[in-house]
């Protein structure tokens, strides 16, 4: 039996991993892929989520996890007039592979066991345990008093449970040689809604120049794209030579209300599963403070699963604050946002 199982072993599942190992439960992290693994993502790093590193890791993030240009300067945002507007800030460049598998081996050293390539498949709670089942070349069952559900956009777990389907938005972006008349120190995101149907994005990756963006309908991903490069070449000097990846990936898309969902019982949801995800598909500083807050609540309330629940609650509300100022600010700047400005 052990003491909490972590789904999911992203910026989330580890952060939740280690604050629990450290009080000296017995944690295990389950993640489905091969770690190191792949995870799309622009992979920019805001002073938060640097300062979040420092604070629940007690290092700063390793060289190792770092691509060129190692340092962002901040997000360039264009509204749907095509204005530009310059928001300054101290921010890191790193590749998600490497930076959450340095994560999580901190939880790891933090006394915390990993089972990669192990999938969670269901899970039935009782009123003193919580049985999640699991595969790993066979199907097999273990046993948990709490299970923290930090599977990021598709969770199978919390679809189950809840019985619901997620509203997904669709990404798309490439890895290109070639060159651009832009400062490689920012994110770039377009709000303008011939370019997307949420945001289009352009930033460097150890000299690629990654493109892309983000649809409610796949049918329509394309052409979006196809706009967006046209759009780039001529306002920006973009001429690609080589395109080296395409890759496709899946976001929550965040609905007017701004809804999060924290579990219930002795299963918790926490990051993108929850519906932590601020504006521009910035997710990691909430994936980390969510999954801190509710290791803390469990580990503070570990005898009084409803207590645990509140905890979580009152612990993230001034997170669900900053995210939904946030996405006001941006209903400011696009009329794809427009929803969310009656809504918060
Ligand atoms: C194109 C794109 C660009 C982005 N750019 C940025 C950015 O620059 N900065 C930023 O802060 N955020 C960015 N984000 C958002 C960010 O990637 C996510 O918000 C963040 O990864 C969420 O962390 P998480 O730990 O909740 O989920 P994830 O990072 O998705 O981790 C979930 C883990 O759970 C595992 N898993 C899933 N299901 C199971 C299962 N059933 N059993 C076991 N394991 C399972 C997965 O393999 C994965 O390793 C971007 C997202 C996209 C799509």
């Amino acid at each position: 039996m052990y003491d909490v199982i972590v789904i999911g072993a992203g910026p989330t599942g580890a952060t939740a991993a280690k604050a629990l190992a450290d009080s000296g439960l017995k944690v295990l992290i389950v993640e489905r892929m091969k770690l190191p693994r792949y995870k799309s993502c622009s992979g920019v790093l805001i002073k938060k989520s640097m300062d979040l590193v420092q604070q629940y890791f007690g290092k700063a993030v390793p060289a190792s996890a770092m691509c060129t240009p190692n340092d962002n300067h901040g997000m360039i945002l264009t509204d749907d007039n095509g204005k530009a507007y310059t928001f300054e800030q101290e921010g890191l460049n790193v590749w998600r592979s490497s930076f959450d598998n340095w994560l999580t081996e901190k939880a790891v050293e933090a006394g915390a066991e990993l089972r990669g390539c192990t999938s969670a498949i269901s899970c039935e709670q009782s009123a003193e345990h919580i049985e999640l089942r699991l595969h790993f070349d066979r199907t097999y069952t273990e046993k948990a008093r709490y299970v923290i559900d930090c599977e990021g956009v598709t969770s199978v777990i919390k679809r189950k449970v809840l019985g619901t389907t997620p509203e997904f938005i669709t990404t798309f972006q490439t890895f290109n040689e070639g060159k651009i008349d832009l400062d490689l120190h920012y994110f770039y995101a377009y709000l303008q809604p011939e370019l997307s149907e949420y945001d289009a994005w352009f930033n460097v990756k150890d000299e690629m120049l990654v493109l892309g963006v983000a649809v409610k309908e796949t049918n329509k991903m394309l052409r979006y794209y196809d706009n967006f490069i046209r759009y780039m070449t001529e306002n920006h000097g973009l001429a690609i030579t080589k395109t080296m990846k395409r890759e496709r990936w899946l976001m929550p898309r965040i609905c007017s209300d701004c809804k999060l969902d924290y579990g219930m019982g002795r299963l918790f949801f926490a990051g993108e599963v929850s519906g932590f995800l601020n504006p521009m598909g910035e997710g990691i500083s909430a994936g980390m403070e969510s999954g801190h807050s509710v290791a803390l609540s469990v580990i503070e309330h570990f005898n009084v699963p409803a207590s645990v629940l509140d905890d979580y609650k009152k612990r993230t509300e001034m997170l669900k604050v900053y995210m939904q100022r946030q996405w006001h600010f941006v209903s400011g700047m696009s009329e794809t946002f427009g929803e969310m400005r009656a809504a918060l």
